[in-house]
């Protein structure tokens, strides 16, 4: 077996799945939603969950063993607990996490936990419900409590069992990075990992722009002048590509993923998976390889893995967004390939 295992044109081998279940989202960030003329996908262009299931089924026996749900917002997908439950199930999936805005976390976090969900990621940009509301941009005005909703389901993730639970925060120059300090507290009582994301320019919705990267070592320097202690203690456990920090005394770590200013490429291991069956080997790579009219037309499982053995030779080496200038790296926004 371990001949087989996945492995692309460089050799890098393949553990992780991205899926992203559904392109719908209950918020509509401003950098990460696409511009206003978006389409939702029909119900019958997005993989249904036996699809992504017996994907998952082709790709764990080869060395996959990490799957992760995504979105737009996974958790406005109904019965999102089954598809957990049937891919807990699937043998070799190691392990089962999922990225949400935390909206509708708290009411779904014990059934995600007992349908066997092992950890959750939650994006969360701002700690001021003003600011957030202006981020977030939700399409619901009625619901004025949105970040009330982020931070119990943060904790009703943490009561639940969910381990670890990780929070996403995109420091963007001039709108939230004058909030570093605030995320950092969050370590000190809670067992969260706060983790802080350099934006990254995907497009096109306007938003991009080079300027408002904040890149991490600025961020670490700016958490020293407070805590001068702050200790380097290696990389994210998973497959992960966070580099961890602690300040001694807090109960909680601090991660730093910098795909802009020190890219990781060297050590991906992970392909991507749209809502509409399309598989996607760099996130930054406009090439996409669509399973569903093999997945829909009667395509064995020999000839939907051999069509992803393809796909993965021709797996860019790496991403050049760095030269790109203020261009956006790619033609889809995060939320419609599924961050
Ligand atoms: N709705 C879920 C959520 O909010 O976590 C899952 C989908 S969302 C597309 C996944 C992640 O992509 C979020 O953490 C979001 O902050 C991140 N993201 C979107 N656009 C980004 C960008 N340009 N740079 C960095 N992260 C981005």
């Amino acid at each position: 077996m371990p001949g087989n295992i996945l492995t692309d044109s460089k050799g890098r081998p393949v553990r992780y799945i991205r899926v992203s279940v559904t392109d719908r989202c209950n918020l509509r960030c401003r950098y990460c939603a696409p511009s206003a003329e978006f389409v939702s996908l029909l119900h019958s262009q997005v993989l249904s969950y036996e699809e992504i299931e017996r994907v998952a089924a082709i790709l764990a026996p080869f060395g996959v063993t990490s799957v992760r749900l995504t979105g737009g917002e996974p958790l406005v997908r109904k019965h999102i607990d089954r598809l957990i439950g049937s891919l807990a199930r699937t043998s070799g999936i190691e392990d089962l996490s999922l990225t949400t805005n935390g909206i509708l976390l708290a009411e779904h976090a014990r059934a995600l936990k007992e349908a066997g969900l092992l950890r959750v990621n939650v994006s969360l940009d701002s700690l001021k419900p003003d600011r957030f509301r202006w981020i977030t941009n939700s399409p619901d005005k009625r619901r004025k409590e949105n970040l009330g909703s982020v931070l119990e389901g943060l904790e009703e993730a943490q009561r639940v069992g969910l381990a670890p639970v990780k929070v996403n925060v995109v420091l963007m120059r001039g709108l939230n990075d004058d909030e570093v300090g605030d995320f950092v507290d969050l370590t000190r009582e809670g067992n969260l990992e706060v983790r802080f994301i350099e934006f990254m320019p995907m497009g096109p919705n306007g938003f991009w722009n080079r300027d408002r990267v904040v890149p991490a070592d600025e961020v670490i320097g700016r958490i020293m002048k407070s805590h001068p202690g702050l200790e380097h203690v290696g990389k994210s456990k998973g497959s992960g590509p966070a580099v961890l920090h602690r300040i001694p005394g807090h109960r909680g770590s601090i991660g730093f993923i910098t795909p802009v200013s020190s890219h990781f490429c060297a050590h991906c291991n992970r392909v991507r998976l749209t809502a509409d069956g399309k598989l996607r080997t760099c996130l930054f790579s406009d090439t996409e390889t669509d399973l569903l009219p093999l997945i829909r037309g009667g395509a064995s499982d020999e000839q939907i893995l051999g069509t992803i053995r393809q796909a993965l030779l021709q797996k860019p080496d790496g991403h050049r967004i760095s030269a790109r200038g203020a261009l956006a790296a790619c033609a889809r926004t995060m939320s419609h390939i599924g961050g």
